[in-house]
């Protein structure tokens, strides 16, 4: 438990607020009343600076855009992408950055259902096997893949788990960063049919 001082109280309030104004965004995105218009206006009107609050860590895939997900507008939100969120060296140091210089509190690790890297380690586990073409990330896939499957009663989908675990693996990695002491990291998965985001527990 890191020692309590005023000014980590500070941070780890500006983070909470933080959490809860995305929170409120996903809300509005699942209400289908987005308040950002996100067009040539809003992106001029945004140019000159930016003040992001918060930093976005999620998958790569298509159908998953943090942006509309949480109804942010230009210059609100930084996003990192890396196939199942897995927090290589050029994430990480992304992520530092944005603390470092940009003064962001707040790291969200945003899974998301039907993830199709999660999908490829789960069959090389269940295959006994790695495929060349995605060699690295099966490998940085294979502990949460191969324990959501032992987890998983007989013809169980294992996909849920796997991915749970991966949200959490990768906020606990986060969490263990030196450089990212003070930041508040948070795990949560999002549904591809309602939009809806959910925050995952720590254990
Ligand atoms: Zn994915």
């Amino acid at each position: 438990m890191p020692e309590l001082t005023a000014s980590s109280l500070m941070e780890h309030h500006r983070a909470a607020s933080t959490l809860l104004s995305l929170l409120e965004g996903n809300g509005r995105f699942v209400a289908g009343e987005p308040r950002y218009k996100r067009d040539i206006v809003a992106a001029r009107d945004a140019a000159p600076d930016q003040t992001p609050s918060a930093v976005v860590f999620t998958c790569i895939d298509s159908r998953v855009t943090a942006e509309s997900v949480f109804d942010c507008d230009f210059g609100q939100l930084l996003v990192v992408r890396t196939a199942g969120h897995v927090p290589d060296r050029a994430a990480v140091g992304s992520l530092e950055f944005a603390a470092a210089e940009l003064g962001v509190s707040l790291v969200v690790v945003l899974g998301h259902e039907r993830c199709g890297a999660i999908n490829a380690a789960l069959n090389a586990v269940e295959a006994d096997t790695h495929d060349p073409r995605s060699g690295y990330l099966v490998e940085q896939l294979w502990q949460p893949a191969s324990q959501a499957i032992e987890e998983s009663a007989e013809g169980e989908d294992a996909a849920p788990k796997a991915l749970r675990l991966q949200v959490r693996r990768t906020v606990a990695d986060l969490s263990r960063r030196e450089h990212l002491d003070g930041v508040l990291v948070v795990g949560a998965v999002y549904d591809l049919d309602t939009g809806q985001v959910t925050l995952v527990d720590e254990d």
